[in-house]
């Protein structure tokens, strides 16, 4: 009997790395170091719970919506697809309808941030979104889980709130932040659990699939 073995889809969080452009920026440092002559190594983190490999929450940009500490844990636990986007700019209606995407399915995109966007701590302004058009279609089956390569769902400059809004307000969960590099499509077991922090809008989190 073979078992596959799990392969990590999250970004490392450290000191210096990219984040979105009116987001705080990350520093992880140690507090108390045992090369120092602590008895032990204390690290202090500051950073936004929109940083590296998250999740949103609803209340992210809906009022009132539900805070990350009440995500359901089937929405991030369970058979995920990969699909390869083939569009260099933009994830559209045309190319999602001919994926024949079903309700209810936990759907991971790959696009080209994958390969692209994490190689360099600057801020990459022209990766691949989901249109708004593309989320309220989504939106409409509903498909329970969306995740997508890079920092946020919908554009930096245009569809950002738009397509979050889509997605939200339908409870459509959303992991950002992922890299799909070494991941090719198809199905795969999903496991992501964002940190319980209470009535945050989001929250990192650690993400893996097996085939
Ligand atoms: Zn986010």
């Amino acid at each position: 009997m073979t078992s596959a073995s799990w392969i990590d889809i999250s970004v490392p969080l450290y000191t210096g790395m990219v984040h979105w452009p009116d987001n705080p920026s990350v520093h992880i440092e140690r507090m108390m170091d045992i090369e120092g002559g602590d008895v032990c190594n204390v690290s202090k983190m500051s950073l936004g719970v929109h940083t590296g490999t998250h999740v949103d929450a609803p209340l992210h940009f809906v009022r009132g919506g539900s805070g990350i500490h009440l995500v359901p844990f089937d929405a991030l636990i369970g058979p995920a697809r990969v699909i390869e986007i083939t569009d260099t700019h933009v994830v559209t209606v045309e190319e999602l309808r001919h994926h024949d995407i079903q309700q209810g399915e936990r759907i991971l995109l790959k696009t080209l941030n994958s390969t692209r966007c994490w190689q360099t701590d600057d801020f990459v302004e022209d990766f691949v979104y989901v249109e708004q058009a593309a989320a309220r279609y989504l939106a409409s089956l509903p498909i329970q889980t969306l995740g997508v390569d890079y920092l946020s769902v919908g554009g930096f400059a245009r569809d950002g709130a738009e397509t979050h809004q889509a997605l939200l307000t339908a409870n459509v969960w959303i992991i950002e932040g992922l890299n799909l590099a070494a991941i090719s499509s198809g199905t795969y077991e999903l496991m992501c659990l964002p940190l319980k922090i209470l009535d945050s809008d989001g929250a990192p989190a650690r993400a893996v699939l097996r085939k």
